[in-house]
């Protein structure tokens, strides 16, 4: 397997503090998480004994190739805490010119890349933190929101009679991540509802949103929570977090409810 080389596209590195150091990582499984999305679990190098990650963290993943050209790209975390077998689930959403996440779509069990991290102190949510929960994303932003939703409803967060509505916009259906899950949670917790919008397509019988978010689909989702202040959490595209961001804080909802990520792109 070819590791990018110098005459690939070129990634800046913007590097501003300490991040940790560069741990071994390598690929427990890998799962289609969605036509799009690789899912990915890492066994990463000393991650639980440094006390693991936070839901909304991420990290950076290194490449090298044999002549010593690096990449490096950042990659939310989609489980809230490590497995039997693995520490870090990616969910990577494939570009076909892009240079790092074809690289990352065809690791195999047993092949080893570089990782550090967790990285982000302000896009975490933990089950200490007020009621209610909206998370809104676009695309495969879903990532660090599912590690949210995960932990709301492992055993960690029991009891919790927490509102959690998930907003989720994509461009069709089969970009869906985790879907059988996605759904398994809306049939066994009524407390959690979440709302797709698809904007390019839409399947035979679809009840769902056929547009882009806008000012009346997230005052009928959420409109209602907003004297409750909930925490809010935005990540995706960039120019999607903003619009969602910029329609949340339209409709009267504390900026300093909202917390965001972006994806770039
Ligand atoms: C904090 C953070 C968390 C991230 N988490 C995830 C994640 O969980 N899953 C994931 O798949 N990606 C995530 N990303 C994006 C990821 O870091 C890479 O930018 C992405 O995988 C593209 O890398 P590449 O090397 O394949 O493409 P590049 O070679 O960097 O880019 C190829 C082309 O695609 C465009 N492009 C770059 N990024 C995007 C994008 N996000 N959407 C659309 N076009 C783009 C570029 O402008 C370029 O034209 C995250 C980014 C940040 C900053």
């Amino acid at each position: 397997m070819a590791i990018p080389g110098k005459n690939s596209a070129t990634h800046m590195i913007d590097q501003k503090h300490d991040l940790g150091r560069w741990r071994r990582a390598t690929v427990v499984s890998t799962t289609k998480a969605a036509s799009n999305v690789m899912a990915i679990r890492f066994a990463v190098e000393g991650w639980r004994e440094d006390g693991g990650h936070k839901p909304g963290q991420h990290v950076d993943v290194r490449l090298t190739s044999a002549d010593g050209y690096m990449a490096e790209r950042s990659y939310s975390i989609a489980n809230p805490f490590p497995g039997d077998d693995f520490d870090v689930e990616l969910g990577v959403e494939l570009l076909e010119n892009g240079e790092v996440s074809p690289y990352l779509w065809q690791l195999q069990p047993g092949e080893a890349i570089e990782m550090r991290g967790p990285i982000g102190g302000h896009f975490i949510w933990g089950t200490d933190m007020p009621d209610p929960l909206v998370l809104v994303a676009g695309g495969s932003g879903m990532v660090p929101l599912m590690s949210m939703l995960r932990l709301h409803e492992s055993s960690a967060a029991k009891g919790a009679d927490r509102e959690v509505v998930f907003i989720i916009s994509l461009r069709t259906i089969d970009k869906l991540l985790y879907a059988d899950e996605l759904a398994e949670i809306s049939r066994r917790d009524a407390r959690v509802r979440i709302a797709i919008a698809l904007t390019e397509s839409v399947p035979d019988g679809w009840t769902g949103y056929s547009r882009r978010i806008d000012a009346q689909m997230f005052e009928k989702e959420v409109g209602r929570l907003k004297g409750s202040m909930p925490d809010i959490y935005i990540c995706g595209p960039t120019r999607f977090v903003e619009a969602a961001a910029n329609l949340l804080v339209g409709l009267g909802f504390n900026t300093h409810s909202i917390r965001t990520e972006r994806f770039g792109g």
